[in-house]
């Protein structure tokens, strides 16, 4: 493991990841970093907060289940252009193209 991943924020749950990928070189130039670290790093720093939900939940005894309506309810509150956008209005992803033929699909219906 390199001194980058001792470092890392989230060493704790990444460890350095798998060791057949530590061919790379950390940003400091030490040789053995983990070829995949732009992707563990980015996934786990999203993962994380949710995991120390489900932690904290497991704790109190409460069904893990429970997270995903409390996060659904998160997800509701937070103002996205999407929800506003009609069928044929163009995608608020910038593509250019129509809501329906672009993004539409990648949300969840309210
Ligand atoms: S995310 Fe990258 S730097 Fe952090 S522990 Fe994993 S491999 Fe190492």
């Amino acid at each position: 493991m390199t001194q980058a991943c001792r470092e890392c924020p989230v060493q704790f749950v990444c460890r350095g990841g798998c060791p057949k990928d530590r061919f790379v070189e950390a940003p400091d130039g030490e040789p053995g970093h983990n070829y995949l670290c732009a992707g563990y790093r980015r996934f786990f720093t999203h993962a994380v907060p949710t995991m120390e939900r489900m932690a904290q939940l497991g704790c109190r005894f409460r069904p893990i289940a429970t997270l995903m309506g409390e996060l659904r309810e998160e997800e509701d509150s937070i103002e996205a252009p999407w929800r506003s956008a009609g069928r044929n209005d163009a995608c608020p992803c910038g593509s250019g193209r129509k809501y329906t033929r672009c993004c539409l699909g990648f949300h969840r219906p309210r």
